[in-house]
């Protein structure tokens, strides 16, 4: 096994049994590009998707992936990995999920980082498994759990001289599209941790919904056109699941129609799949050569992309921008850079050809898919209650923040690795 030059080693001596490398590849002080490898699993393998995007460094050669949803910062450059021919690892909505977003972004980057013959390889080399049943990989006994995040997103745990939990991308809390994550782990050593909203806690849903839906409703009273960017894997479903519940009628465009279709298929996957159905059913699809059409009278419109870089989306604002009546609803995080950050803090577009300043409104209704500040605590409260001795932080500005808090207040041993970093426990 070739390592590359580690930025440090460290050696943890633990009632644990065994040697357990643990090497820290991407997503590490920074959302994008997880990848972690354990012994000879590599779970996860994504990308960041900044500009030029970035990937995981080197690590081993692994015998098996687990990728545990089908984001692309977790599953983005997967297929790089062909040459090792390892098994692969997935529920089946992430599968698929994964399947539609790597070859959106095959043709989206200038120099795709995998050919498609390895992106062939990557898909008949997957696995699909089932939240709760184990599976033997490579002598670990490895168990997703559903992570509450997106359909068909997994926290994984394994159990092997030792037991890693790894929970994913996490949410805490039912929402209308998903059931809150399954926490009923089994016996855990070392929890590896995502700190996305470490110091942040969410609104309570109900009163973000309640804002957000009479923000839309006064729009479209008002004569205005409501536009509505959101991701197309979770939240555009979301999105029109809340609408529809309160009787609001809307268009839908972008890739966001195609994700819906998927997510019928897998009623076990959503929380209230009749309510899906019957939102999905009601929303109106917008067909490319129509989208003009559509602007004649004031209407409510779903669109990708959720950070406003490229999508319908786009074309409606470069209609709407100087618009007084119209109203950009932002339905989540904003990265910095993105263009739907410059919308929100500085009034300013790039619509590709020309950048202009925005006459319509602008709004963030931050419908997170993440564990807040509270829940990510009480779950380490949790999981340290049950035995566990170590915790890594990853997937975050703050996890620095987060393994500080814990060793202070829950006193255990926290780490929040740095890229490269190599644990052998
Ligand atoms: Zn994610």
């Amino acid at each position: 096994m070739i390592f590359p030059t580690p930025k440090y080693i460290y050696y943890i001596i633990k009632k644990v049994s065994g040697v357990t490398t643990i090497q820290f590849l991407g997503g590490c002080r920074e959302v994008g590009r997880s990848a972690v490898s354990i012994g000879s699993l590599m779970l996860d393998y994504g990308m960041k998707p900044s500009d030029p995007p970035e990937f995981p460094l080197n690590g081993i050669s692994p015998s098996h992936v687990v990728i545990s949803h089908g984001h692309l910062d977790h599953v983005g450059v997967a297929p790089n990995l062909m040459d090792y021919d390892p098994l692969i690892y997935m529920t089946s909505p992430t599968r698929e999920l994964s399947g539609i977003l790597l070859k959106d972004s095959m043709n989206l980057l200038e120099t795709p980082p995998y050919s498609k013959k390895e992106f062939r390889q990557f898909e008949s080399n997957t696995i699909e498994v089932n939240y709760g049943v184990p599976e033997t990989l490579d002598g670990w006994e490895v168990t997703f759990y559903n992570a509450g995040h997106i359909p068909g997103s997994a926290s994984v745990h394994m159990a092997k001289d030792i037991n890693v939990l790894y929970t994913g991308d996490i949410k805490l809390e039912d929402t209308r599209l998903l059931k809150s994550a399954d926490t009923d782990y089994p016996e855990t050593d070392v929890l590896i941790i995502e700190s996305t909203y470490y110091g942040v806690n969410h609104q309570p849903r109900e009163k973000l919904e309640e804002a957000f839906v009479e923000a839309v409703a006064d729009t479209v009273e008002c004569g205005g056109h409501a536009i509505i960017p959101a991701f197309a894997v979770g939240r555009t479903q979301e999105v029109l699941m809340i609408l529809d519940r309160y009787g609001i009628s809307t268009y839908i465009d972008g890739m966001g129609k195609e994700v819906g279709k998927i997510l019928e298929k897998y009623p076990e996957y959503i929380n209230n799949s009749k309510r899906l159905k019957k939102a999905l059913k009601r929303s109106i699809p917008v067909e490319r050569g129509k989208r003009e059409n559509i602007l004649t009278e004031p209407a409510a419109i779903v669109t990708t992309a959720g950070m406003l870089n490229g999508g319908p989306a786009l074309f409606y604002v470069s209609r709407l921008y100087n618009d007084e009546k119209s109203r950009i609803l932002l339905t989540g995080y904003q990265v910095e850079g993105t263009n739907g950050d410059s919308a929100l803090n500085r009034g300013v577009i790039n619509l590709g050809m020309r950048t202009v300043n925005l006459k319509m409104g602008v709004e963030q209704y931050d419908f997170s898919a993440h564990a807040d500040d509270r829940q990510l605590k009480e779950l380490v409260k949790r999981v340290a209650d049950s035995g566990a001795e170590i915790v890594f932080t990853v997937h975050g500005e703050e996890s620095k923040s987060f393994s500080e808090w814990i060793r202070s207040e829950i006193g255990i041993e926290s780490y929040s690795p740095r890229n490269g970093d190599i644990f052998v426990i």
